[in-house]
């Protein structure tokens, strides 16, 4: 089967056969959100680090579904009230060579299954690698990576990411949103390191 030529025949979050196309059914059966102040998470990031990873490749668009559908599921159940929803951007270039944003894919399911309107709010400009840079130059640099794609008809914003990890993207983003005019931004993210098994 063409899942299997694309992503191997193990489950990319567990390593076990893959009994279902992308993910096994058995961590299907573990898609639970769980929440921490504004954000829904699927779980840690030692567990779902293997799905984060998996869904940046072609045969990871197999993931987005079950993991979009818990996310929903999770900010369904937050009650939170919500106008729209964007997710976290890629720079052009890197989606070129992907071929998508993993984030936007999940997000524009999750809006789907929200019944709310996906919007590209937020670009992202170009920025050299920034591993060997030090934490705070990096936070500086964050704060100038993004800016704002349109005007803002909306004012209550779920913002998607794939992975949140010291929160600088996500807040950075947020704070775009926010000069824009949003009122409220909540997050949803599959892998978070607030989980405690980071
Ligand atoms: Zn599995």
């Amino acid at each position: 089967m063409e899942f299997e030529s694309v992503l191997g025949a193990r489950c990319p979050v567990c390593g076990r056969d893959l009994d279902a196309p992308g993910l096994c059914r058995r961590c299907r059966s573990e898609l639970h959100a769980r929440r921490w102040q504004n954000l829904v998470y699927l779980g840690g990031y030692r567990k779902w680090r293997g799905a984060v990873r998996a869904l940046k490749f072609k045969g990871g668009r197999r993931l987005v579904a079950p993991l979009a559908d818990a996310l929903a599921e999770g900010v369904r159940e937050a009650g939170w009230a919500l106008d729209a929803v964007t997710a976290v951007p890629t720079t052009w270039w890197r989606a070129l060579v992907r071929g998508y944003n993993p984030a936007e894919l999940l997000g524009r399911r999750i809006a789907e299954r929200l019944e709310l309107p996906f919007v590209r709010a937020v670009a992202r400009r170009y920025t050299p690698s920034q591993t060997r840079r030090r934490r705070d130059e990096r936070a500086r640099m964050k704060a100038g990576t993004f800016f704002l794609q349109r005007e803002l008809e909306h004012r209550r914003w779920l913002l998607v990411d794939d992975v949140w990890t010291t929160g600088a993207t996500f807040r950075a983003v947020e704070r775009v949103l926010r000069a824009g005019g949003a009122e409220a931004v909540y997050g949803a993210v599959i892998a978070a390191r607030q989980d405690g098994d980071w």
